[in-house]
């Protein structure tokens, strides 16, 4: 099979640190793999607490010293507008790239690489239209919100969509006037080597973007318990979540967690099937089924089950799995050998808890890369740990239901709480089961499109806090109350008994 290597590739990926591109100070480096050939293609400077420190002395100086805190809303908004021109005028590229470093199909990481200069667009848009509260007390006292930036944010992002969810960072938080040090997954640091060129280009001050590769272990966990770090936003794993909880308690930090998630897609009888079926293939095994919000678990009433499982089956063993450059293949390599064993133990574990309708391996035409043939397991009980727990793959469970009440509780029976995609033409039934599913996100008779504005976030153990509009905005912002007396207080007089 062909392997395309993009033109123009790094000969090292290095961190970037107050303007300059640098080593790691130890010098030491790690391997990058692409999931085609799964062969090193570059050595990327690995992080330490040292690194990490230089990073945060940078951010810190632009914060305190720098004029990005201080800047006019609009004039943030413009350097947001040009990062946005920047991204957008070079998508083509930057999809080459996720693409070779993700295994992501490329028609996909174009549409993210687009996402992310829009992502940069509507911060710009919100912090020019903000508005803060003022509260009056006639004729005693005038309070209002002053908003300010906090500080120096720590970003954490996971390997999946990398610079999309890179950018669903930055652009709040430097938006609100944070400065940044960025920490990008180990598995898909590529991309992220864009972003100090962009924002060069842009207008963006010294010091404010900082950039550090390594290891979670290491350079994620330095820049969690930094104490000039007060802020730390995190999408990954719940346990990694977790673990950074537990580590940034000492310094109290702000957090905000974007975790795991095993979603359900409820289709009733009364639904419409085609359009069903569409949108919950899409939602599985788009972007390889390595998706936060994927609709893993499908739940289908009963009268219309074995339908829904045969004309399903059919269509997950006709998707297109392939090379991630060629344009016709729908799902393409999963990011790393690690994570491929991880995904494929699950397909051997769910023969033994399901019965498999689809996939159920490597495709027989692909010898080489970490390719999953689109796998579907129908009749999964809930009790089943492919039902439970997430696969992050091309692999998706169906469990037939036979009232409401059940598809309820098999709906809500797992630990995560992210996203829910409910399908109906009842009403009254779609917003009384959407109030009632544990999870942040619910979507009727639709896959996930999101609309920037509303909340982003999942409950129980898919998350804490919600970014989306203004959220995103207040979690990077102090608002800081400032009361003003309109005349004289009334004030007790301590001390004053004893005194004329
Ligand atoms: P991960 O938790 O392994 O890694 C995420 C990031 O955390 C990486 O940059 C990693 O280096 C860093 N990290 C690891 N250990 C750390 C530590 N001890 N201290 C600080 N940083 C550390 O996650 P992943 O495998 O890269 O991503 C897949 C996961 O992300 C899935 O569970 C998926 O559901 C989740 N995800 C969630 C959302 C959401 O919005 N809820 C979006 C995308 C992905």
């Amino acid at each position: 099979m062909s392997h395309h290597v993009p033109a123009g590739l790094p000969e090292k990926i290095r961190h970037y640190i107050d303007g300059k591109y640098v080593d790691s100070i130890d010098g030491a480096t790690f391997e990058v793999l692409d999931p085609v050939s799964n062969e090193t293609y570059v050595l990327a400077a690995a992080g330490k607490a040292k690194d990490i420190d230089a990073a945060v002395a940078s951010a810190r100086t632009a914060f305190t010293e720098g004029p990005w805190p201080r800047m006019k809303n609009r004039e943030r908004a413009k350097i947001l507008n040009a990062i946005a021109d920047q991204v957008a005028s070079r998508d083509q590229e930057l999809a080459e790239l996720e693409t070779f470093d993700t295994g992501l199909p490329i028609t996909q990481a174009l549409g993210q690489a687009q996402r992310a200069a829009e992502n940069f667009r509507f911060f710009a848009d919100l912090i020019v239209a903000q508005r803060d509260d003022t509260y009056q007390v006639p004729g005693t006292q005038l309070n209002y919100v002053h908003r300010k930036p906090v500080g120096v944010a720590g970003l954490i992002t996971p390997w999946n969509t990398p610079f999309m969810l890179e950018s669903w960072k930055l652009a709040p938080a430097l938006a609100s006037g944070c400065t940044v040090v960025l920490k990008p997954a180990e598995f898909t640091p590529l991309s992220a080597s864009l972003w100090p060129g962009i924002f060069e280009a842009a207008g963006l001050p010294k010091g404010v973007f900082n950039l550090v590769n390594g290891l979670g272990e290491e350079a994620g966990d330095a820049l969690v318990k930094h104490p000039q770090v007060p802020l730390i936003s995190f999408t990954g794993e719940t346990t990694t979540g977790q673990i950074i909880f537990g580590n940034s308690a000492k310094n109290l930090k702000g957090l905000s967690m974007e975790l795991g998630g095993k979603s359900p897609a409820i289709v009733f009888a009364d639904a419409n099937l085609d359009a069903a079926i569409d949108s919950t293939l899409f939602g599985v095994f788009s972007l390889n089924g390595e998706r936060c919000t994927a609709g893993s678990r499908i739940l289908v009433e009963r009268s219309i089950y074995d339908e829904f499982v045969e004309r399903y089956a059919e269509r997950a063993s006709q998707i297109v799995v392939g090379d991630p450059h060629d344009k016709a293949t729908e799902v393409g390599a999963l990011v790393h050998p690690e994570h491929y064993a991880k995904v494929m133990s699950y397909v051997e574990l769910g023969k033994t808890e399901g019965r498999l309708v689809a996939g159920g391996g490597r495709p027989e035409h692909l010898p080489v890369g970490n390719y999953v043939a689109p796998t579907v397991f129908a009749d999964v009980p809930k009790t089943a740990r492919i039902f439970q727990e997430e696969i992050f793959g091309p692999v998706v469970c169906i469990t037939p239901f036979d009232s409401e009440e059940e598809a309820l509780d098999l709906a809500n029976s797992v630990k995560y709480g992210l996203a829910a995609y409910l399908w109906t033409n009842d009403l009254e039934r779609a917003h009384n089961f959407a109030h009632s599913i544990e999870a942040g996100m619910v979507w009727l008779n639709s896959h996930n499109v999101r609309d920037l504005r509303t909340p982003f976030g999942g409950v129980k153990a898919s998350g804490l806090g919600q970014e989306g509009g203004y959220r995103s905005l207040d979690f990077y912002s102090e608002q800081q109350a400032v009361h003003i007396s309109l005349g004289p207080v009334h004030t007790a007089r301590f001390g004053a008994a004893g005194t004329k």
